[in-house]
């Protein structure tokens, strides 16, 4: 059982995993890059250790010199937080190889949902709802690729079997674009994820993004925690979260649900997990899973009164789960807003110092932040400052507290978004609830209708 955890990741996740620790009587340790050594979350942890320079490929990503930092502070657990390691499965078999923890699934588990070929093969297995297509990657005949296609029926996506971050997929209108359409993104594939496999599904026009929050122990035992909606996204991009996902039939969400849970017991999955669907004309479609704690897990933790973060250290540390499935309702609501130190208008990312910081509060009302004022914000990493949450018993509640909130937060030294999340909160649309996924950009190409 370790006493000791070192967080290997950077801003607000990394001050809300201290956080979890400290209430657990866990010691921490915080690393950094140059550029961080004055952040509040290295100030607070019991041991603090520069691990290279401001470039991420230097420090957050450089593997060797963090478990070199492991070592050297007698650290018995890595917790990757999300982005940076979180997903590397060849990280997460190093630490388990010099004999600490992984907060995280094991390696394998990773590996195969790194995989969205083999992912999409093993929900198929254990009933989850897949988009429509085959379980396989596709043949390099063109005869054989345009046959499938004509199967699933025009539109449909070619995706890289390797791909992330939203790269490496091209949507196909017609038969005739469809094997130069193949030809680039496998090239593409190859460059960026070293890996060619392709697969193809069909492309669904105006889907929502929903997805479902799982946590799993190490004594076969799996729950699922609920829905979120995360359809508020430019380029790929999540901007505003609610749980649960408005609208859906929650017998439909919980079949949904024993089906997640389901997987997770047959591929001996770990922890936390996301399994994330694209939601069309009353069906669920899986599209990926995500193996490690989300941006937007605070939704599901204020609807279902469990701290996500703190599971996650009790299971790596090999307890059972205490809750049951029949004990978890879904209580009310909750939205989160991510502050970006970003322009609201042209988007571009606006570093600097924080000469003025006041944040919201008051009933219903979280904040997760790691900063100040005084505080930099650092150009070289992701530009999400902040993160507002708000419960109500309602979404209506939370949505007018979410008003509040964001009339209440007053940063200067820098530009956020909080003006853009503000005119959304008044989009006839959003208000309405279930907007697809285009929905923002729509909003934003018509000149915020707000
Ligand atoms: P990544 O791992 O790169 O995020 P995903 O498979 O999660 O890739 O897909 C990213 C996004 O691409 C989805 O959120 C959705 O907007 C779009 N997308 C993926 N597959 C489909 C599909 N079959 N139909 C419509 N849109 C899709």
């Amino acid at each position: 059982m370790f006493e000791k955890v070192l967080i290997a990741n950077r801003g607000e996740i990394a001050l809300r995993i201290q956080r979890a620790c400290r209430e657990l009587g866990l010691k921490t340790v915080a690393i950094h890059s140059e550029a961080d050594a004055e952040a509040r979350y290295v100030r607070l942890a019991d041991e603090s250790l520069c691990i290279g320079p401001a470039a991420p490929g230097l420090s957050y990503l450089n593997r060797s010199a963090i478990l070199l930092a492991a070592e050297v502070t007698g650290a018995q657990a890595v917790h990757p937080g999300y982005g940076f390691l979180s997903e590397n499965a060849d990280f997460a078999a190093q630490v388990e190889a010099a004999g600490m923890s992984f907060i995280g699934p094991r390696p394998e588990s990773i590996r195969i949902m790194g995989d969205k070929v083999a992912a999409k093969r093993a929900m198929r297995e254990a009933g989850v709802p897949c988009v429509p297509g085959p379980d396989g990657g596709l043949p390099d005949d063109p005869a054989s690729i345009l046959a499938i296609a004509d199967e699933i029926g025009f539109p449909v996506i070619v995706k890289a079997a390797g791909g992330g971050g939203g790269r490496g997929m091209r949507v196909v209108k017609a038969a005739g674009d469809l094997l130069d359409a193949v030809n680039v993104t496998r090239e593409e594939a190859r460059r960026a994820f070293g890996k060619p496999e392709l697969y193809i599904e069909k492309f669904l026009e105006h889907p929502r993004h929903v997805e479902i929050q799982v946590l799993c122990d190490t004594h076969g035992n799996a729950l699922w925690l609920g829905s979120r909606d995360c359809s508020l996204q430019r380029r790929h991009q999540k901007l505003l979260e609610e749980a649960p996902a408005p609208g859906i039939d929650r017998d439909l969400i919980r079949r949904v649900g024993e089906r997640c849970v389901e997987a997770c017991r047959q591929i001996g999955y770990r922890g936390a997990g996301t399994f994330e669907f694209l939601f069309e004309d009353g069906q669920f479609y899986f599209i990926e899973m995500n193996t490690r704690l989300q941006v937007e897990h605070p939704v599901t933790e204020m609807t279902s009164g469990i701290d996500i973060v703190r599971e996650q250290l009790r299971i790596a540390q090999g307890h059972a789960l205490t809750i049951t499935q029949e004990d978890i309702r879904v209580q009310g609501h909750s939205l989160e807003c991510r502050i970006n130190a970003e322009d609201p208008f042209t988007f571009l990312p606006s570093p600097g110092q924080v000469s003025h910081w006041e944040i919201p509060g008051g009933n219903g009302v979280r904040v997760d932040s790691h900063l100040s004022a005084g505080a930099q914000v650092p150009p070289y990493y992701d530009s999400l400052i902040a993160k507002i949450i708000t419960h109500g018993a309602s979404r209506d509640e939370a949505l007018s507290r979410m008003r509040v909130a964001l009339a209440e937060m007053r940063v200067e030294g820098i530009r956020t978004n909080v003006a853009l999340h503000r005119s959304i909160l008044d989009d006839d649309g959003f208000r309405a609830g279930g907007v697809d996924i285009h929905h923002l950009e729509r909003w934003l190409a018509a000149g915020r209708t707000a």
